[in-house]
């Protein structure tokens, strides 16, 4: 089972409405705590170096991040803090990580079925550790027995999902996807992998009935999804 996460085991808006706006919300506090540690230094350098300031003006480099994170810029040091500023919001408990109410059944009951879980998603795989021990549900990374992220390719291209099916050393027709993306689906079905599309109603973005003329078997809950091929 290779699983995605936004749209599929959790909602789209917990990235943008609880891990964005915090990073944004934390960032000043942040580097001016710990300017001192070397991995946050490093990454201070490289935004004022980026920005042409001064690296010891907290002041103006955080006011230039956020500036940064408001015009949707995608700078690598800013990318960086903001994954340091979720690992500890997450390890302080500010939030935790959204789960559909049918993801824990679906998820448990799959790896008590015995099928290896695997999640692939865009975000870093150790973002995807960091979701799914501090998720709702509490720690759930005993359920997975891997990750993959963009390292792999991009979600959009066959060619990824062949280097999955590689790397885990199955013929890509053992394997079953489930995205909410049908462009991804598209993707994982030429390179030979099941597929199942799971239309979330309530993230607005398809409904149910779009799905009845898609290649891609659609389910409305993972606790739907028909696993008889994978036996
Ligand atoms: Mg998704």
């Amino acid at each position: 089972m290779l699983v995605d996460i936004e749209g599929t085991t959790s909602s789209i808006a917990f990235v943008h409405e609880v891990l964005f706006p915090y990073a944004r919300r934390a960032l000043s506090d942040f580097v001016r705590e710990h300017a001192g540690e070397p991995a946050v230094q490093a990454e201070i350098e490289a935004a004022a170096a980026e920005a042409d300031l001064d690296a010891s003006d907290l002041n103006t480099i955080s006011t230039t991040l956020v500036a940064w994170i408001d015009a949707d810029r995608k700078a690598t040091p800013l990318k960086a803090l903001q994954g340091m500023i979720w690992e500890d919001g997450y390890r302080s408990g500010a939030f935790r990580a959204h789960l559909y109410p049918d993801t824990l059944p679906a998820l448990t009951a799959w790896h008590a079925a015995g099928l290896p879980l695997y999640i692939y998603s865009s975000g870093s795989i150790h973002a995807q550790k960091l979701f799914f021990e501090h998720s709702e549900a509490g720690d759930l990374r005993h359920l997975f027995s891997g990750y993959f992220d963009t390292t792999s390719g991009g979600k959009r291209e066959a060619r990824s999902y062949q280097n999955i099916a590689r790397a885990l050393e199955l013929p890509p027709e053992r394997i079953l996807f489930l995205s909410d993306v049908p462009e991804e689906l598209d993707a994982a079905r030429a390179a030979g992998i099941q597929t199942i599309w799971v239309i979330r109603e309530v993230e607005g973005r398809y409904r149910l009935d779009e799905g009845a003329d898609s290649p891609h078997p659609v389910v409305a809950r993972l606790t739907d999804a028909k696993l008889e091929r994978l036996a």
